[in-house]
């Protein structure tokens, strides 16, 4: 608009898209978002005067049509209706208040949301185990990062990055893997390119040669599934040449040894037939990662969204310590976390079935003692379900109520046909949401929460910075943020919760979580950000793990042996083709914030099936024909877009949109064995040009 700047209300925020953690002032009117304009510099530490078109103009949502403004709940035809937040919250009390009382609190479940803010996520974790007495609460993080942060937390100690942005700007080289940077990461992605033009190498493993491969200077494209097989082929190359770090090997690991026999068997040969990476790539590029001073070793999902994504995220685990990079400036470990507040709302504040905030085993009765007392109530040593195993138990009828907050499962769950069936079939759904998401047209009551831009609180990056989040406008219509909705549900269950702030939610975790000991709002506030572990209030934060031991007993990192393993279905002749899933740049996950901007719709309007120029030959397919692919949980009706981006035998489809449902496809119960995250990026699939008609 025409409005002046100065005469518009003003906060300085943290971008609530990607993990990047951008950070910069929104002007708003008080009815919408008008304008992003950069942060004075020192007080944005990832981005500095950077952002990206999502942070810079996808703010309609906040006021789109269909933006939730009051609760609804069904009325007797089954029809929503508009309530009162008492009537409302009282449904949900009641609801989910009587199947505690006949079937006991692990028949419940809540799935909380990466979106919210720390102080919401930590609320989140206490409610279900105060208030409802169960241990079943997870996140989105189960399908995606959480073999990320099993892997790395066995070797090393701590399921994060070990590096920060200084160090992912200024290193000497780049492994990145399954990772979409520029599109998925945008700010990040532009570091990278910005270094790799200074003189960096870059290396990039994918099956898709998504646009960061146009930057590399390696780029070798694998076959999906078999990861682990061409990152030991390349730790394979470097012990066999010596080439590895001997002194870091032998003063701060454990488990060489072993590590040394089993990547053995991963020959160039063995590479070369399971991966499709020739023999000269998987040498030049074990050449390139030990001559570099400092190496950066990027991943997202294309590593871990496999039913061995622990194994793939241990393996390069190794390859990182065999070659000496951690703990130093420059060097170290980066998952790209995705969602905004992943790494805190969905990690660190616990909202977990296995560990309370800081990832405090809930097993270890010193620390469930801490948290019964702190919360005073009862807790169960037994892990509750993982978001996967939510959707499976309920169908035993081990589960008979959810509390889904801010997560849009009935696109984002593998095997979408029955994760529908699983949300028609509950004894009480409640969801809180920002939108009738696919997910709340299964609900009871729908709760409506505000968007970050309505909110205070806190958000932990990809480098876990946690960074802080100030509103620049009033909640829309009756739309509360989620820790009031919590409290007064609270509250009506019994618990008489009295925050007055998020900073008082704060205070509360500093007190009963090390990892976040002394990150209060107002050193976040005051030093522009804090990276954890912060022990306490005089603690600087550390702004790179392991420099001087790994978070282990001994200290040491504790490397361990990965061996072959196949994806648990493979391609055959009924379903001859692999299915690979992500993600493309002017959208976000499933869509609910992107598909209410009207310029990002204009560039990528739906789903596509990419598909190799000599597939499409052999089934006559051509760009913009609508294709079937199916698999052997459903099919799908999409557009073809005829590329050499992917392999023959490889077909790649991207998640956003609930018309075409790519996680039809996918499988909800071939699921890793730590992290219980489904397998994606692995599905066998046959393709067809659609019926006329
Ligand atoms: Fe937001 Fe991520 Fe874009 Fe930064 S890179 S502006 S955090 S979406």
């Amino acid at each position: 608009g025409d409005k002046r700047l100065e005469e518009l209300n003003v906060a300085d925020t943290t971008c609530g898209y990607c993990a990047v953690g951008c950070r910069f002032d929104l002007y708003s009117d008080g009815e919408e978002i008008l304008a992003a304009r950069p942060t004075a510099e020192e007080d944005a530490p990832v981005n500095g005067i950077s952002t990206c078109v999502k942070g810079k103009f996808g703010y309609d949502f906040v006021n789109s049509d269909d933006r939730l403004t009051s609760p609804l709940v069904r009325d007797e035809s089954g029809e929503f209706r508009t309530a009162t937040w008492d009537e409302a919250l009282e449904r949900v009390a009641e609801g989910l208040s009587r199947i505690k009382d006949e079937h006991g609190g692990e028949s419940l479940s809540v799935i909380a949301s990466s979106k919210a803010t720390n102080e919401d996520n930590y609320l989140m974790g206490k409610f279900a185990r105060q208030v409802l007495g169960t241990n079943s609460i997870d996140n989105c993080n189960r399908l995606c990062h959480s073999s990320t942060v099993a892997g790395l937390a066995r070797t090393y100690g701590y399921g994060a990055a070990s590096v920060n942005m200084d160090d992912i700007e200024s290193t000497d080289c780049y492994l990145i893997t399954g990772s979409n940077t520029t599109e998925a990461h945008p700010v990040i992605g532009t570091r990278i390119k910005q270094n790799v033009r200074d003189g960096a190498d870059l290396l990039v493993f994918d099956p898709r040669e998504v646009q960061i491969a146009e930057y590399a200077t390696q780029y070798s494209r694998v076959n999906p599934g078999y990861d682990a097989v061409w990152i030991n082929g390349i730790t394979r190359y470097i012990v066999e040449n010596d080439l590895y770090d001997e002194s870091f090997v032998e003063e701060r690991t454990t488990g060489f040894e072993a590590v040394s026999e089993a990547v053995r068997e991963f020959t160039p040969e063995r590479v070369r037939e399971v991966t499709g990476v020739p023999p000269e790539e998987i040498a030049s590029a074990a050449e390139t990662i030990a001559a570099a001073d400092t190496c950066v070793f990027g991943w997202t999902l294309g590593l871990t969204e496999h039913s061995h994504g622990t194994e793939n995220v241990m393996a390069m685990a190794n390859l990182a310590a065999v070659t000496g990079n951690l703990g130093k400036p420059g060097a170290g470990v980066s998952p790209f976390r995705g969602q905004n507040n992943v790494q805190g709302g969905g990690g660190d504040m616990g909202p977990l079935p296995d560990s309370f905030p800081g990832y405090q085993d809930i097993a270890d009765d010193e620390v469930r003692a801490k948290f019964e007392d702190a919360w005073d109530c009862d807790i169960s040593p037994e892990y509750g379900y993982y978001t996967t195993q939510m959707f499976l138990e309920a169908d035993e009828g081990n589960l008979r109520g959810m509390y889904i907050i801010g997560e849009n499962s009935a696109l984002s769950e593998p095997g979408v046909n029955h994760a529908e069936e699983v949300l028609e079939n509950l004894e009480f759904l409640a969801v809180q949401d920002l939108f009738v998401t696919e997910t709340a047209k299964y609900a009871d009551v729908v709760l409506p929460a505000c968007s970050f831009v309505e909110k205070t609180g806190t958000f932990t990056n990809t480098d876990r910075t946690v960074q802080k989040v100030n509103r620049v406008m009033e909640p829309k219509g009756d739309s509360r943020p989620d820790w009031r909705i919590l409290q007064d549900l609270a509250g009506r269950m019994g618990r008489d919760w009295d925050y007055d702030s998020t900073a008082e939610i704060m205070e509360e975790v500093n007190s009963l979580t090390p990892l976040y000991g002394g990150v209060t709002h107002d050193r976040v506030e005051n030093e522009g950000g804090l990276q954890w572990p912060c022990w306490d209030e005089n603690h600087p934060g550390t702004e790179r793990l392991y420099e001087d031991e790994f978070n282990t007993d001994d200290g040491k990192a504790h490397l361990q042996a990965v061996g072959y393993s196949e994806p648990a279905e493979t391609p055959d002749e009924e379903y001859p083709f692999t299915l690979t899933t992500g993600r493309v740049l002017y959208q976000y996950h499933t869509g609910t914030m992107t598909h209410r901007e009207e310029g990002i719709m204009e560039y990528t309007p739906s789903d596509f099936v990419e598909v190799n120029p000599a597939t499409a030959e052999a089934y006559g397919i051509e760009s913009g024909d609508a294709v079937t692919v199916e698999s052997r949980r459903g099919e799908i009706t999409v557009p073809a877009q005829v590329t050499d981006r992917v392999g023959p035998e490889t077909l790649f489809a991207p998640i956003h949109f609930a018309e075409s449902a790519v996680n039809r496809l996918t499988d909800e119960t071939r699921l890793d064995p730590s992290a219980a995250t489904p397998e994606f990026k692995v599905s066998a699939v046959r393709i067809a040009p659609a019926d006329d008609g």
